[in-house]
């Protein structure tokens, strides 16, 4: 393996000089001249006193300044943290005052929101502009174009290269330290299943500041396979993004819009090769018309999260369509090369026998350095021997299959029952006038917590909260059914598409625990 990222840059720069490598707007760069331009980004930041230890941060939607700089940046030994844009003007600061970036690249879109924060960041002492909007000027460009290209070296593999932030689905996001030997083992792995190269070309779509549009974007550069990356992943953008793209990467909320939009959105996916899906629960009425309706396509499913710099389970295409095990269309999948997986009792923290329910723990190369400034939640997250309490309950069956059943904070516990409420979704997604749904658990003086539905119905279509009671306690422990349920128009969702289910439970938890 490679010791760093930026040394395959250089690494295809010289074998593929010539081959395209990265395309952006209509824009592409051959391997050769991309290498060039993180040269003279390298002597940039050495003009800008960025170095070993530094650590510089990108405010802005997706661009290739973005890559550049995450190569870039960690290849001279500093750390790149990348702040989720969706984030309120505080929130940005916040993140911002925690990575300690010295050093900002702020889309031009994002200037005025930085200008209404910039007194509240003292460490940040230089801000230079990613683009142009309206009266806001590029200044990465010539900044590049002006400076003496300068070698991308000084990085330690055990150096933090970048600083992602968690989602912030279950509470703030935290900054996760990940470093060379984490980015170099996850794309390692990845590519055992992405099974992507040179005359291949991935779509990065999903946001850079999640680690699902980073680390994939990492891991085509490991492997010299050409990126077309878009600014957003919203339809249009997508759709500019696709031509020639022959793998993507996208969390299930795409998917179901891109279902919804009908004879457009098959059409949109049709040339893909890889299909590959994770980040949150995949609805299974999403799951069978996916299959359907790109019938030709590889699906793989990845489980991982931002502490695991990746992915680090997936379940294969194969597995998607084995009739002798039906059920593991439901799986997470297998660990990938250099993943140790097991599932722990969480009272005793013993491991427990296969096809047991608990704490899903994870160990390997992937494994961040810890959470940036957090020494308290890094010990409580990573043990001494190296496993990392992923927080999600699961289970392991005899095969060696992970199933996720849900994350501890969201699991209801009423009257001493257990439920997850993935189980209690995937019944009422099937449910004929229901789009979406998400169940939570509100507090209850009897049950201590009793389960409630909120549900978004279908396009035309109304929802009898009394018909969905009664269809779930039909199908499923009446435990496990909901006793209430809201309707709503849509839920809320978080930058990395994922149901914010602490925004659904906050007005009935205000004011107790
Ligand atoms: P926060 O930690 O800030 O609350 P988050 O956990 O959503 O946010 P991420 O690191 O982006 O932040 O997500 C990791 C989590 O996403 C996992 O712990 C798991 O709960 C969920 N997840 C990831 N992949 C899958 C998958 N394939 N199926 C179901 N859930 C998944
Ligand atoms: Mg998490």
């Amino acid at each position: 393996p490679a010791r760093l990222i930026s040394d395959r840059l250089a690494h295809w720069a010289s074998e593929l000089p010539d081959t395209p490598a990265l395309r952006y707007q209509g824009t592409d760069l051959t391997w050769s001249q991309w290498y060039e331009r993180c040269e003279r980004l390298a002597g940039a930041l050495g003009a800008l006193g960025v170095g070993r230890g530094s650590v510089v941060a990108t405010y802005d939607k997706n661009s290739p300044a973005c890559l550049d700089l995450t190569l870039t940046a960690s290849g001279i030994g500093a750390a790149h943290a990348i702040p989720n844009w969706r984030l309120s003007a505080e929130e940005v600061a916040y993140v911002l005052n925690d990575s300690g970036a010295e050093v900002v690249f702020v889309g031009a879109e994002f200037m005025k929101t930085f200008d209404s924060i910039r007194d509240q960041l003292p460490a940040v002492r230089e801000v230079v502009v990613l683009g142009t909007d309206g009266d806001v000027e590029d200044q990465f460009d010539a900044l590049v174009a002006a400076a003496t290209p300068a070698p991308i070296t000084g990085a330690e593999p055990s150096d933090t290269a970048l600083i992602l932030y968690t989602s912030g689905t279950t509470g703030f996001p935290k900054g996760a330290m990940i470093t060379h030997s984490n980015m170099v083992a996850h794309s390692e792995a990845l590519s055992d299943y992405f099974q992507i190269g040179h005359e291949h070309r991935y779509l990065l779509a999903m946001p850079m500041f999640h680690v699902g549009g980073t680390s994939p974007g990492i891991g085509c550069v490991y492997v010299g396979a050409p990126i077309t990356i878009t600014r957003e992943a919203t339809p249009e953008h997508l759709m500019s993004g696709l031509p020639g793209a022959t793998h993507a990467f996208f969390v299930p909320a795409i998917f179901a819009a891109l279902l919804q939009a009908g004879e457009v959105g098959a059409k949109a996916l049709s040339q893909l090769q890889l299909l590959c899906y994770g980040a949150a629960p995949m609805p299974a009425p999403v799951l069978r018309a996916s299959l359907a309706t790109w019938p030709n396509a590889r699906f793989l499913q990845v489980y991982g999260m931002t502490e695991l710099s990746g992915a680090v389970v997936a379940l294969d295409d194969e597995a998607h369509r084995n009739p002798d095990h039906p059920e593991r269309q439901s799986a997470a999948g297998v660990a990938m090369r250099g993943t140790e997986l097991q599932v722990v009792d969480p009272a005793t923290l013993e491991p427990v026998p296969a096809n047991t329910p608990g704490e899903v723990w994870v160990r390997g190369g992937t494994v961040m350095a810890g959470y940036l400034n957090k020494p308290e939640a890094t010990a409580d997250t990573i043990r001494p021997d190296g496993w990392l309490r992923t927080g999600d309950v699961g289970h392991l069956d005899d095969d060696g299959f992970l199933f996720i059943s849900d994350r501890v904070k969201d699991m209801i516990i009423t009257g001493g029952e257990n439920v997850y409420c993935p189980e209690v979704e995937r019944i009422l997604a099937e449910h004929p006038d229901v789009l979406e749904v998400a169940v939570i658990g509100i507090p209850d003086d009897q049950w201590g917590e009793s389960v409630k539905a909120v549900v978004v119905p279908k396009p035309g279509a109304t929802v009898d909260p009394g018909g969905v009671i009664s269809y779930a306690r039909e199908r499923l422990a009446h435990f496990k059914a909901p006793r209430t349920v809201d309707v709503v128009s849509e839920l809320p969702r978080n930058g990395a598409g994922k149901i914010l289910k602490t925004v659904l439970r906050q007005p009935y938890w205000e004011g107790r625990d």
